[in-house]
């Protein structure tokens, strides 16, 4: 079986976690700030806090800016359903912009036409989730823009996109927005097993989610509300949870962050391949933007035809020949949940199109040329 995605674990990284088993701190211990610090400097970002996973990185950054009751947060429905339940989490209300059909991210005029509308009756978002959908960034200067001319502010979901760049600055710098999330599920970029971290140039950001991560509760002085009874005290001063990464989980990360480079370089040189073999077929990879480099999480395909039947039974005869894809994303608002709340068929076509249309092929590291051969093969033939 050929998957769409997998791990690529090696033994330093076995080791890097056994020494972590021998030493004193299993949670919370030295290796949490090494690798928020490798982060950071990696992406060139001022300050990096480890969760529990993207997830919870989602949540504490919508937190962070003080998202709650009656304010508007706006992300893409081609997306993992994390990225709008995080607003939901805050009890604030969600809504999505739709895509560019071609690179499946955040269309800037369906943004654009939509803040103008949201202007006029007063529904402006406070916050915009632009997802780095498969690895390739969204137009983050033009976001920014209209952050400004709008009064919003930016959470990059990076979830897809550590060692991915845009305009030359790799993504989680932040250069255009307030805080930037990484997943380190398995299946994304590098690993940490479960884990994630949020980034932000904004040391108040960064201490807000600090404090937010492990139950709103203080050990510095400077910001109690009286004096230390004593060695043993600290203060709960906000309502967190308990969203911290385990020291086992940073050790593997930061021993991963060594290879990320080398893990992206791979995906890119695969994904060439596949670009190759498919020039001149009825498909169609996502457009990629000059201005990008993608971290190449996903290689998605677009089938020329809009048919769900003949995508179904596409993806149903790859998996009879052993090759698993998978469609990223079944587009948020179709979810039950989401139409309890009010979503329909038809409030948002591009994604809706594209979800007829889109199949994620195998693209790992791990990934031999024959193996990549023969999905080309079959792929080909199928069509
Ligand atoms: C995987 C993913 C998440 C959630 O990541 P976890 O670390 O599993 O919580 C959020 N957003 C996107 C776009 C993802 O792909």
């Amino acid at each position: 079986m050929i998957p769409y995605g997998k791990q690529n674990i090696s033994q330093e990284d076995i080791n890097a976690v056994i020494e972590v088993l021998q030493s004193d701190w299993l949670t919370q211990g030295p290796k949490i700030p090494a690798f928020e610090q490798a982060v950071a400097s990696y992406c060139n970002s001022n300050n990096a806090v480890a969760v529990s996973s993207a997830t919870a990185a989602l949540h504490i950054a919508c937190l962070a800016l003080n998202v709650g009751k009656g304010d508007i947060v706006w992300t893409t429905p081609i997306t993992f359903v994390a990225s709008a339940n995080c607003a939901l989490y805050c009890q604030a209300t969600i809504d999505f912009v739709d895509i560019d059909k071609d690179s499946g991210i955040m269309s800037i005029e369906a943004l654009t036409v939509k803040l103008e509308e949201a202007a006029l009756n007063n529904r402006l978002p406070k916050v915009v989730i632009p997802v780095h959908l498969a690895g390739q960034s969204c137009d983050m200067q033009a976001i920014k823009a209209l952050s400004v001319q709008y009064k919003f502010r930016i959470i990059e979901d990076a979830s897809h996109a550590i060692g991915g760049q845009y305009k030359n600055n790799p993504i989680g710098s932040c250069q255009f927005s307030d805080i930037a999330v990484f997943s380190f599920h398995p299946v994304k970029i590098m690993t940490s097993a479960e884990g994630g971290m949020a980034l932000t140039n904004d040391a108040e950001l960064a201490e807000k989610m600090q404090l937010l991560r492990s139950h709103g509760i203080t050990s510095d002085q400077n910001k109690m509300t009286e004096h230390s009874h004593g060695p043993w005290y600290y203060q709960q001063i906000d309502l967190g949870f308990n969203y911290r990464m385990t020291d086992i989980q940073a050790a593997l990360g930061l021993s991963q962050l060594e290879k990320v480079d080398e893990f992206v370089k791979k995906r890119n040189q695969l994904a060439q391949q596949y670009d190759l073999a498919f020039e001149q077929t009825n498909i169609t990879p996502l457009k990629q933007n000059s201005q990008c480099y993608s971290a190449y999480h996903l290689y998605v395909i677009q089938l020329h035809e809009q048919n769900s039947a003949k995508h179904k039974t596409f993806i149903e005869q790859l998996r009879a020949n052993k090759i698993f894809t998978q469609v990223h994303y079944i587009p948020v608002h179709f979810q039950p949940y989401y139409q309890e709340l009010g979503f329909k068929l038809g409030d948002f076509p591009a994604a809706e199109t594209y979800y007829q249309r889109a199949l994620s092929l195998p693209l790992y590291p791990g990934l031999t040329e024959s193996e990549q051969q023969y999905v080309i093969d079959k792929v080909k033939s199928l069509l």
